[in-house]
């Protein structure tokens, strides 16, 4: 069996505000170390349930957070940026499950620690085909159009909600309970290390219960910005369409074209300065 690991930071054991995952800050050599400990628990698990090989992609900030040789051996490490597909780069229909360690929820969430849709700073909302969705959606979309099932899910409870709302049956490690966006209630990271590794086993175990998370095509995406200035130079993009103020909508063929599409969005708004 071939394992996806796509890992966040913000949703790793005891993280509860932005200085721990800034790698200008001294702090984060700290917790740069539980989330390889985050990490390590889920391989385990996987191991334990049979996994052969274990792809890895690292996929906070700049994406080149996890220092590599405290990764577990079995694992293959995708690390840096730029990358086309993010925090779901090297995903193909090669494997057999995904799963999603140290994830955080969508921008807006009561008690989601570190709550963010991709860059908080620019997009306020994502809807596909209506539906709201923050980085586990998207993501899992993407792997469910591979083919791929997305069983496993570690982060705090919020996220942990968020994601069974589209996979009803997906494991949870919930290890944290948000108290509002930058405060939580903590388990041990030795606890939350045994949690992962325990919901990890038991979620491939039971792959034969899972079915990819698809998204019907064609894709609709809304996207919804922080300030009118970054809708008005989106809805520059050729295929766009200006919907109010602050939302574009865009229509794709295929998924992943839609996650491009998404992804440019970003890219074409990040560098706009309000006046
Ligand atoms: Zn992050």
């Amino acid at each position: 069996m071939k394992v996806y690991i796509s890992i966040d930071m913000e949703g790793i054991s005891s993280i509860v505000d932005w200085s721990q995952v800034d790698p200008r800050n001294k702090e984060y050599e700290r917790f740069r170390k539980l989330m390889v400990g985050d990490l390590n628990a889920a391989i385990e698990g996987v191991l334990e349930a049979g996994a052969e090989e274990v792809v890895v992609a690292d996929s906070h900030g700049r994406m080149s957070n996890l220092p590599p040789e405290e990764v577990h051996e079995a694992a293959v490490l995708i690390r840096g940026s730029p990358r086309p597909w993010l925090m779901m780069e090297g995903i193909d229909d090669s494997f057999d499950a995904a799963l999603y360690v140290g994830y955080h929820s969508m921008k807006g969430t009561e008690r989601g620690v570190l709550c963010h849709t991709i860059s908080g700073r620019v997009v306020d909302a994502v809807y596909i085909n209506g539906v709201e969705m923050g980085e586990f959606g998207l993501n899992a979309a993407l792997a469910g159009w591979h083919g791929v099932p997305s069983i496993f899910i570690s982060g705090d409870q919020a996220v942990v909600e968020e994601a069974r709302r589209l996979v009803p049956n997906i494991r949870g490690a919930v290890v944290k309970w948000g108290v509002s966006r930058y405060a939580a209630k903590c388990l041990h990271p030795a606890k939350a290390r045994r949690l992962i590794r325990e919901k990890a086993s038991e979620a491939l175990k039971a792959l034969d219960e899972f079915k990819p998370f698809k998204v019907e095509e064609p894709v609709e995406v809304r996207m919804r910005f922080a300030t009118s200035t970054m809708a008005d130079v989106a809805a520059l993009i050729p295929y766009a369409e200006r919907v109010d103020g602050r939302t574009i909508r865009m229509v794709f063929d295929d998924y992943p074209t839609a996650f491009r599409g998404v992804r440019t969005a970003i890219a074409v708004a990040y560098p706009v300065e309000e006046r």
